[in-house]
């Protein structure tokens, strides 16, 4: 990986670059911003750089055939350490840091980051999901953090820095990441081979808020399967609401998962509704639509709204209003399912009314 690899954060890297420079490389970083964003392949490349033995670390580039850059690029540097919370975890298990049963103090990344180094002239850590340290962990870290082994180096990265122990966050010098581009995360699903179809890349990073992470997630099938039965519920001249609401929260239940993922599948349901609603308006409004397509059901509905003339794009940019105001309510503590039922009776009443005043 280098810095080509990466897309969006130019400025952060002439930022480090630098501080570098004017001699002020810190014991530790806190790289905060949104998932899905770059941030720990960003913390890799930097450690790459540090380990290049063809560039000094002012220069933060990496030479990509030094053996420092090979060990790197093969994960096998000796001096590299990179940990995080195992998938479906809610913290980082304390071993991480300490070592577990007899090998405590003896292992864990506290021990590991006050060896000297063996390849290279510093030792670099990246802790992802800091805000996932539990208090015994982040103690330990603390300590680190409050007497740096010589010739080491910390990158904590966290999506929410409120989340951070202050005492945590005070030590270390703070780099914010943010969003990327539409633009970006199309291309970037496109080169990972997330998809091949460019539609599809370009429809999921419109919803991705600038997360690489949420696109992926929104290429899942059986979300893109929900996608098309939700879409037929919205088409449908006469919806009824209870049916449409039924079968996508137990198509919902199907992909499974925790409370929490439950309200993120309801959250991007309505998310696609907003989406339904908003081509619908395009269409409606003859905007130039180059280089989008428009699927059937939204062309159909548009067909059908463009009978009633300036009341019919009215009702479409109310019916995006009030899916809008469903995802403002998807964070309280409302059931998804209940916000979906009422959702979809909102907008089967709203059509509903509004043809009768047009007759
Ligand atoms: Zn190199």
């Amino acid at each position: 990986m280098n810095w080509d690899d990466l897309r969006g954060h130019g400025g952060q890297v002439e930022m480090l670059r630098r501080s570098i420079a004017r001699g002020r490389l810190a014991h530790a970083y806190l790289f905060a911003g949104p998932a899905g964003v770059g941030k720990s392949g960003f913390a890799r490349i930097f450690a790459q750089c540090l380990f290049c033995e063809r560039h000094a670390d002012e220069e933060l580039l990496a030479c990509g055939e030094c053996s420092g850059c090979k060990q790197m690029q093969g994960e096998s540097h000796p001096d590299f350490f990179f940990v995080g919370c195992p998938e479906g975890k809610g913290e980082i298990p304390v071993a991480v840091f300490y070592g577990s049963g007899d090998k405590r103090g003896k292992e864990g990344l506290i021990h590991d980051l006050s060896l000297r180094p063996m390849a290279g002239s510093r030792r670099v850590a990246v802790i992802d999901d800091a805000n996932k340290m539990n208090e015994e962990g982040a103690n330990g870290m603390l300590k680190t953090l409050e007497e740096p082994p010589p010739n080491s180096l910390l990158i904590l990265i966290a999506e929410n820095l409120d989340a951070v122990l202050p005492t945590i966050r005070s030590r270390c010098q703070l780099l914010r990441f943010g969003a990327l581009s539409t633009n970006d995360v199309t291309e970037l699903l496109l080169e990972k081979e997330l998809t091949t179809n460019a539609t599809d890349a370009a429809s999921v990073a419109a919803m991705s808020d600038g997360s690489l992470q949420t696109a992926a997630q929104l290429l899942n099938p059986a979300l893109r399967t929900l996608r098309e039965r939700l879409y037929g519920f919205l088409s449908e001249p006469d919806m009824k609401p209870l049916d449409a609401a039924k079968t996508l929260t137990s198509g919902l239940d199907e992909i499974g998962g925790d409370t929490h993922e439950q309200r993120r599948g309801a959250g991007w349901l309505i998310r696609f509704a907003q989406e339904f609603y908003r081509q619908t308006v395009l269409v409606l409004s003859g905007e130039s639509l180059a280089g989008q397509s428009i699927p059937s059901e939204v062309q159909q509905f548009a067909r059908r709204l463009q009978s009633r003339g300036l009341a019919g794009t009215e009702l479409a940019m109310d019916l995006f209003d009030r899916c809008v105001l469903a995802e403002n309510h998807i964070d309280w503590n409302v059931s998804p399912g209940k916000t979906i039922e009422s959702l979809f009776d909102d907008l089967a009443r709203m059509s509903r009314s509004r043809v009768q005043k047009t007759v």
